[in-house]
């Protein structure tokens, strides 16, 4: 289908200080002074959201959160709701990552609950969804994905604003990408998932791409079909490599 304007989010995990800021300084400057023709979003840690949307407001650059709790408020210690996100200058959030659901054994259930907070607070979720080297090797790759956006997805981002990005858990940070037709595959698979979940309201959601993306692939990537995007690692914590890819978009 005809994709709408891309989505490139850069996801700097658990890394950055104030220094860092910097960077997203400069690349808000290079994109005002030479437009994108995508979207553009950086999401950071939950001490640097408020700082970042300070340093880019006015610009185009999006601010998003890398997590929310799924309640919105309340005695959990440590965690930050995504009203809090939103109070702070958020407009996106990335929930789901694979680096949450083994570390801190998120379930599909636990996701969908977390897409529903975001959604309450008018936050604009990034599901991700992705399978792991073994279901790859496995044959599995596709059922695992679709089982995943099955589960993660709550009817009610019907006709909102979200994302679903497929990061395979092999290809995050390894340097190592699936074949474009591996990623095809898979992305067929997710909208095709997507629609069986919300109906028409699956059509439209872009579908990143995420897993080891950087200037020198982006463009092949970004040229496959059903890939309305890409979930940056690694390569946004650099303007400069950021730029390279948002420019291939
Ligand atoms: C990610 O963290 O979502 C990711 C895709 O990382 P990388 O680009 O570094 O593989």
């Amino acid at each position: 289908m005809k994709q709408s304007v891309k989505l490139i989010a850069g996801n700097w995990k658990m890394n950055g200080l104030g220094a860092s800021l910097g960077e997203a300084r400069a690349l808000s400057e290079a994109l005002a002074a030479e437009p994108a023709a995508c979207r553009v979003a950086l999401c950071l840690p939950a001490t640097l959201v408020h700082r970042l949307a300070e340093a880019v407001a006015g610009g185009v650059v999006e601010v998003g959160g890398q997590d929310c709790h799924a309640e919105a408020s309340g005695a959990f210690t440590g965690s930050t709701s995504a009203a809090m996100l939103a109070d702070a200058g958020a407009t996106l959030v990335i929930l789901g990552h694979s680096e949450r659901r083994a570390g801190f054994g998120e379930s599909d259930a636990d996701v969908a609950a977390k897409v529903e907070a975001a959604l309450a607070a008018g936050l604009e979720p990034i599901i991700c969804v992705g399978e792991t080297l073994d279901q790859r090797q496995a044959g599995e790759a596709v059922v695992v994905v679709s089982a995943q956006v099955a589960g993660s997805l709550p009817s009610s981002l019907s006709g909102k604003a979200f994302a679903v990005a497929y990061e395979p858990v092999w290809a995050i940070g390894t340097g190592l990408t699936p074949t474009l037709e591996q990623i095809e595959e898979v992305h067929a698979a997710v909208r095709a998932a997507m629609i069986g979940r919300l109906g028409e309201g699956g059509r439209i959601a872009p579908i990143l791409y995420g897993g080891s993306v950087k200037p020198s692939n982006a463009a092949e990537i970004l040229a496959v079909a059903e890939v309305g995007g890409a979930l940056v690692g690694g390569a946004s914590l650099k303007a400069a490599d950021f730029l390279g890819i948002i420019r291939a978009a």
